[in-house]
């Protein structure tokens, strides 16, 4: 398997630390409010390539955190401290923030048919590994104290801007435009591993520690929770896009001159969803969640679907129309599926599962093409297999793709079975009739046709979905 690695720039050929086993790191939600859909998006990539992984044999270890104390960087972060802010903005302490919107994230994925990790750690409940990590920073000379807070030496590395020759003084915190300076620093690019004094004092969860009562900044938790549950060598890092500065480079930072030796191998990076007026945000405008996607009618595996066809090397963008697009595909993949779950028997033609897996491994094998995988879902579909091929091939693939396919296939049987229930008999035979007259293109017969099936009281529709009758009211 070849993968983009954000640290060379590059496509490189997988290779895991042990033989057969994969350890993943994931950065989890910071859980202030509801995950956006662009949240949700690295979300699906993610578990995308968890679950190739594992469809090709490896035995996977994923872990993730969940940033529930705090969300800060240095006396530099703008704004408000987030959890603070939802906290005060529900009435309510930050830990029952913290667990409302994390059950929320996990309702979340699962609709969205993502496998929550192995291993899921809220951040507050490993204060003492993060203690005994930046004491370990302190005595080899990798962190100091300044005005209260343990802050991490950036000038101790030889490189610390390793995914990208940034310009430091476009990109360090705390001398952009508008952003404060933090007085305390030795170094502009210096953050902070422990608060103890800061502008963000009114905490609500606070520890003790060697260097006063305080809490842990942001980069930290990542760092301590993987090598805690991974170990000295991980494989691969995922995250969005924006996650790679300063955060993952902080990681990087903290954990090498912890361990003193190279940490992580691959770093896996999905770029951004956005809308058409640009970034998708949790405050502007209409907040785009899954809840609402569902309010609007779609079913959130559509929304999965939606990402799947595009690369997550790739910015995405978001419109009513472009999902309306993926729904009107998917039913269509949907209704080409449904014949398939009644014919039953006949053997395996081995030859062409073989051909079509081998087709569907090599797209997610180069750089998890998953629009490319899609495309050998369609040509399962054109294959001359017969049915328990193409069916046995739909259900190993969605093994990784987590469309349910075959489920909503058999729904939709259902469904339209329903439907044809209540109308007459008399009706369905003119809907047939019209449908290959429509085949025919001998439209004047089909117009004939819909006008006998109104004078019955009953209106038929050509939609992107296929035929609908309704009852004239
Ligand atoms: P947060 O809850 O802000 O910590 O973000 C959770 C995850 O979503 C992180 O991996 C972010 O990098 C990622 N992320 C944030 N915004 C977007 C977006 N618009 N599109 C895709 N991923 C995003
Ligand atoms: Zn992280």
């Amino acid at each position: 398997m070849y993968l983009y690695n954000s640290l060379s720039h590059k496509k490189e050929e997988f290779i895991p630390h042990e033989e057969g086993k994969v350890s993943m790191y994931t950065c989890g939600p910071t859980v202030y409010h509801y995950a956006h859909i662009g949240n949700l998006r690295s979300y699906i990539m993610e578990d995308i390539l968890e679950k190739y992984l594992r469809y090709t044999g490896y035995d996977v270890k994923r872990v993730m955190n969940i940033t529930d104390v705090g969300h800060l960087t240095s006396d530099g972060d703008t704004g408000d401290d987030k959890m603070l802010k939802g906290a005060k903005r529900e009435h309510k302490t930050v830990m029952e923030i913290a667990k409302f919107y994390t059950d929320a994230f996990f309702d979340d994925c699962k609709k969205l048919n993502i496998k929550t990790p192995d291993v899921v750690v809220p951040a507050t409940t490993y204060i003492d590994e993060f203690i005994r990590v930046i004491s370990s920073l302190m005595e080899k000379g990798y962190a100091y104290e300044a005005g209260g807070n343990i802050y991490f030496d950036t000038s101790k590395l030889d490189k610390y801007y390793v995914f990208n020759d940034f310009n430091e003084e476009d990109l360090a915190v705390g001398v952009r435009d508008g952003v404060e300076a933090d007085e305390n620093k030795r170094n502009k690019a210096d953050f902070v591993l422990w608060f103890t004094k800061s502008k963000f004092d009114d905490q609500e969860l606070k520890w003790d520690s060697p260097w006063g009562i305080g809490y842990p900044g942001w980069h930290i938790e990542c760092s301590c929770i993987s090598m805690k549950n991974l170990g000295e060598y991980l494989d691969i890092h995922c995250g969005g896009i924006d996650n790679a500065f300063p955060h993952h480079t902080n990681e990087i930072a903290q954990s090498e001159a912890y361990l003193g030796h190279k940490w992580c191998n691959y770093w896996f990076h999905i770029l951004h969803l956005n809308t058409n007026d640009g970034k998708m945000s949790k405050s502007k405008g209409e907040f785009l969640t899954v809840s609402l996607l569902e309010e609007k009618g779609y079913k959130p595996v559509i929304y999965r679907f939606f990402c799947l066809q595009s690369h997550y090397r790739k910015s995405l963008v978001f419109s009513w129309d472009n999902l309306d697009n993926a729904k009107a595909a998917y039913g269509k993949l949907i209704e080409k599926i449904a014949p398939l779950t009644q014919e039953s028997g006949g053997d395996i033609d081995k030859a062409e599962y073989e051909r079509l897996d081998k087709a569907f491994r090599e797209a997610l094998d180069s750089d998890v093409n998953t629009a490319m995988a899609i495309t050998v879902l369609y040509d399962v579909l054109k294959s001359k297999a017969n049915a328990a091929t193409k069916l046995a091939l739909i259900n190993d693939f969605d093994k990784v793709l987590g469309l349910d396919l075959v489920a909503n296939a058999k729904l939709f049987l259902e469904e339209s079975a329903n439907a044809s229930a209540d109308i007459p008999a008399e009706v369905m035979e003119l809907v047939e009739q019209r449908k290959e007259a429509r085949k025919a293109k001998d439209f004047a017969l089909a117009d004939e046709l819909r006008d006998k099936i109104a004078s019955l009281g009953y209106e038929v529709k050509e939609t992107r979905q296929g035929t609908e009758i309704s009852k004239i009211q």
